[in-house]
């Protein structure tokens, strides 16, 4: 997909691409998003637009993988958040998690990836650290 306009929807879902996740996509304001939230729905309009080092400086030095993280033939279609949960005052891991359903087109069939990301800040800036699925199949 070609780079929305800063007045066009975001993927995510969001009203002007370039009030919601377009700001930190485009580098040069410098921006980091302030939440687990942001980050997730940025790194979910980096798959949309192929971002792929968006994906890799926002995925915890702990747990990113090696290599390519967008794949060939995949259409995103949209996100739905269905739950964003912050970390607990006293909790020492402060890991935030955010719930959300990506729905995409892979194969000529749609799909969906419901998957629960858990965040943890590392440098300042909140970076994903992986991912539970509570629907997958066995
Ligand atoms: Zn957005």
């Amino acid at each position: 997909m070609k780079r929305p306009a800063t007045t066009e929807p975001c993927p995510c879902g969001g009203n002007r691409f370039g009030d919601c996740c377009g700001r930190f996509l485009d580098r040069s304001q410098g921006l980091r998003p302030a939440s687990a939230e942001e980050l997730m729905r940025s790194r979910y309009c980096a798959y949309v637009l192929r971002d792929e080092d968006w994906l890799q400086r926002t995925w915890h030095s702990r747990t990113r993988p090696e290599g390519a993280l967008t794949e060939d033939g995949v259409t995103w279609l949209g996100l739905e958040v269905r739950r964003s949960v912050l970390p607990e005052p006293d909790d020492a891991t402060g890991m935030a998690t955010v719930e959300f359903v990506a729905r995409y087109r892979a194969g000529g069939r749609g799909h969906r990836l419901h998957e629960i990301s858990r965040f943890e800040r590392e440098d300042g800036e909140w970076r994903y650290l992986d991912g539970s699925f509570p629907e997958k199949k066995k």
